[in-house]
């Protein structure tokens, strides 16, 4: 794993899952159904959390949506999924939360926006009486600031002092400074009510990557609450994937973040679950965590015009995501394994050997053979028609010998 310094925060407890003070960082996502929908509701956050996510934020907007949080809760226990719900509350939560008790028990935590409760007005009743809700469940918070939504007030006013100094600061700076203020600021109201900082977590969501990685590196200098980082309204394809890749690599990297969230738009009908897979793989590919064997592949060229080795890959990558499911219990370590497939004799060889297995497939004009490597070891050569099934053989075969269950060793 990368030996990157985490920023030192308080340990959270969100429903058995621990975010923060260094623990591994938290994978979540949030459903795009209809709450009040309980059958998809429930459906969307089985598979969520079968593809990895670890907490998962439902909407709470309405009556409805407050009446079906505790069957949704109920009914995914009864199938065996423990994955801690969150409630996203906006505007009426305060409400929500004191008519329908049940949901605020069976919620793991509530999303507070500082934005659109009355936090900086006269009295900030409605924020104080979500986070007294909170302290009689025992449930933590997350004050979540988006700059689509923020304070008004606390902004308008930092402006203001802005524009009486002699040399004042950009409008975004301003605004930068009003999100980090206005989520420290209803952290320490939080506080002043009674709410511990194990029990806060903090985070200030903008779009664009470079204001996104100022914010947060100032909330991280200037607070020691746990951090929920991200990319807000990413958007769709390979601009919010990359998108959100370069802001969270950079925080990451830093060792800022403890639970991470990719808000990436999914085509209509698309696959919710996307957005857990790139959170996995953004902490994979820095070394922070292993959830899945990864697959080494060469991006080909002119050296080899045939789509095989594409196949093969392709072929391989879907079934250890496939298996993964049941590795999980099975083949303890097998989410670190790392499988090569390459297309040609320039780097196969090289590349194969840095992979716990790995092929290094003919290219063109080469004789129509293909080492594999194991554990950096020429272990056999195969040739003819069954190369691809032979080498899925030989992978099976490699995780039942080098994963196996403690009992067993
Ligand atoms: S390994 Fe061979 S086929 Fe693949 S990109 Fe490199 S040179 Fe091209």
């Amino acid at each position: 794993m990368a030996q990157i310094v985490r920023h030192q925060t308080a340990v959270v407890n969100v429903g058995g899952v621990e975010v923060g003070g260094g623990r591994p960082i938290v994978v979540q996502s949030m459903t795009n159904t209809d709450t009040a929908d309980t059958t998809a509701t429930v459906n969307q956050v089985a598979a969520l959390a079968r593809a990895g996510s670890e907490l998962v934020r439902v909407t709470v907007n309405t009556d409805e949506a407050a009446r079906a949080v505790p069957v949704i809760c109920d009914t995914l226990r009864n199938f065996g999924i423990q994955v801690p719900i969150v409630g996203d509350f906006h505007y009426n939560g305060h409400l929500l939360l004191k008519k329908y008790p049940e949901c605020a028990k069976a919620l793991s935590k509530y999303r507070i926006n500082p934005g659109n409760v009355n936090i900086g007005r006269r009295t900030d009743d409605n924020f104080r009486t979500m986070i007294e809700v909170a302290l009689e469940y025992g449930k933590p918070v997350r004050i979540g600031v988006n700059w689509g939504s923020l304070d008004g007030v606390l902004l308008a006013r930092l402006m203001d002092e802005n524009g009486r100094l002699a040399d004042p600061k950009p409008p975004e700076e301003v605004m930068k400074r009003a999100l980090v203020q206005s989520a420290i600021e209803s952290a320490q109201a939080a506080e002043g009510y009674g709410m511990g900082r194990d029990k806060i977590i903090l985070s200030a969501k903008m779009s664009a990557v470079q204001d996104l990685i100022d914010v947060y590196r100032m909330l991280a200098r200037e607070c020691d609450y746990a951090l929920h980082v991200g990319l807000t309204e990413a958007g769709m394809g390979a601009k919010g994937i990359v998108a959100t890749t370069a802001a969270l690599s950079v925080l990451l990297q830093d060792g800022i973040g403890d639970t991470i969230r990719a808000s990436l738009t999914p085509p209509p009908g698309g696959d919710r679950t996307e957005e857990v897979l790139v959170s996995q793989q953004i902490l994979q590919s820095l070394g922070l965590r292993s959830f899945t064997p990864q697959v080494t592949a060469c991006p080909g060229c002119g050296r080899t015009t045939s789509t095989y080795f594409q196949e093969l890959a392709e072929k391989i990558q879907g079934y250890l995501r496939e298996q993964m499911p049941v590795w999980k219990e099975s083949r303890p370590g097998v989410e670190e394994m790392k499988v090569a497939v390459m297309g040609c004799i320039v780097n196969g060889p090289g590349e194969s050997k840095h992979a716990n297995i790995g092929i290094s497939l003919p290219g063109t004009f080469e004789e129509p053979k293909a080492p594999v490597y194991v554990d950096g070891q020429l272990v056999k050569t195969l040739k003819g028609e069954r190369i691809a099934e032979e080498f899925m053989e030989m992978l099976e075969d490699y995780v039942d010998r080098r994963y196996v269950p403690a009992a067993r060793v």
